[in-house]
């Protein structure tokens, strides 16, 4: 492993190699003629999209998706010349949508309609659209007893055209759902289909997220959709170790404190030091994305190595930790996740997943890249 800089501030370290790892490992798991669509919604999962994007992109990957307009307007800006799905499009947006070029995910009859009619007025011929499938998230879709009305919406014009047919699946992770994600991808099957046997042209089917694609080869069609496994994450002990976290969340110990036993540590006095007691004040706090959740005993950092309990209430701006037994001084640096300790370690502190901890990473966090 490459020997990094030891932070001086709090920082995201970004590592492109272990994104590349990641990518060709997900590649590994499909067939040649399987599209991969990079998912990079939420800042590239907190991390940097345009960077993450613009790095994919020289991967090869063959689509991009988004939740929102303006973060396909982002991806545009930042140079990204692939397609671009935006999954949760809203109609105010659709303008500037057509504008970059950005391809909507049309989810009910009224999204339908306003795209229709603002492509319309956009004088536009087969503009790419993506007709979604509600098959039990029961989040967005149509309903599998919509294809006739989409079908004659579509044959009312030339406007649009459907680039793809997709649905996304509910517990794709969990083994023991295992039976309702088989009927999930039944149903679309059935949807397909029919769809298919009403239109002239052959829209690309896609279904499967990361686990999906980890756990249902059987399910890829045309393109899959990966998301948390390109930053590192593989939703199970059995697929982490196939996978490595892209990002590192470092800091550094501002100060340390000598307490007494019976003193108290932070805001409205939550912690009380049973013993004489060292402690370490860290510049990250539920400002940055660690929550207050995090704090009292629940969540830790890592300090040459070892363990150190956040203690009292996480502040906006600074955590307090316990170094009692701890070999270390002020200016050291502190991981708060990373290779060894991962994102998914701190979230189940409580009881919270990957996603969350690493999209919630704020912007104020300086973002530094190891290529
Ligand atoms: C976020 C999202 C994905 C990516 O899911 P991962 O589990 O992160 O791979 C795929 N499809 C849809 C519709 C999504 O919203």
């Amino acid at each position: 492993m490459v020997q990094m800089p030891k932070a001086e501030e709090t920082i995201l370290e970004i590592n492109l190699s272990a994104l590349k790892h990641n990518f060709e490992y997900i590649k590994s798991k499909i067939n040649n003629s399987t599209k991969l669509m990079v998912v990079v919604k939420a800042f590239g999962y907190g991390s940097d999209a345009s960077i993450i994007a613009n790095y994919l992109q020289k991967l090869n990957a063959d689509y991009f998706a988004v939740a929102y307009t303006n973060e396909g307007i982002a991806l545009r800006n930042s140079g990204i010349t692939k397609p671009i799905l935006v999954l949760h499009p809203q109609p105010v947006n659709f303008t500037a949508l057509i504008q970059h070029s950005l391809e909507p995910s049309l989810y009910n009859a009224m999204v339908l309609n306003e795209f229709i009619k603002i492509s319309l007025e956009k004088t536009q011929v087969d503009y790419p659209v993506h007709i979604k499938f509600n098959t039990g998230l029961n989040r967005l879709g149509f309903w599998e007893n919509d294809v006739d009305y989409i079908i004659s919406k579509l044959a009312e014009t030339s406007s649009i055209k459907v680039k793809s047919i997709f649905s996304h699946l509910v517990a794709s992770e969990d083994l023991n759902e295992k039976e309702f994600t088989l009927n999930q991808i039944e149903a679309f099957k059935n949807i397909t289909k029919n769809f298919a046997q009403k239109i002239a042209y052959k829209p690309m089917v896609h279904i499967c997220n990361t686990s999906g694609i980890l756990n249902h080869p059987e399910a890829h069609f045309d393109m899959v959709r990966c998301g948390i496994g390109l930053y590192g994450y593989g939703n199970s002990e059995k697929e982490n170790q196939n996978f490595k976290p892209i990002a590192t969340l470092k800091s550094v110990i501002s100060q340390i404190h000598l307490i007494e036993e019976g003193e108290t540590v932070g805001y409205n006095r939550a912690y009380k030091s049973s013993a004489f007691q060292k402690t370490a004040t860290i510049p990250i706090g539920h400002a940055d994305g660690i929550g207050r959740q995090y704090g009292n005993g629940k969540g830790f950092v890592t300090i040459n190595g070892q363990l150190a309990p956040i203690i009292g209430n996480v502040c906006m701006d600074m955590i307090m930790i316990n170094i009692t037994n701890l070999d270390c001084n002020e200016g050291d640096e502190v991981i708060i996740f990373g290779e060894q300790n991962t994102a998914e370690d701190l979230a189940k502190t409580t009881k919270s997943i990957s996603y969350e901890i690493i999209t919630a990473i704020s912007q104020r966090i300086k973002r530094t890249i190891i290529k």
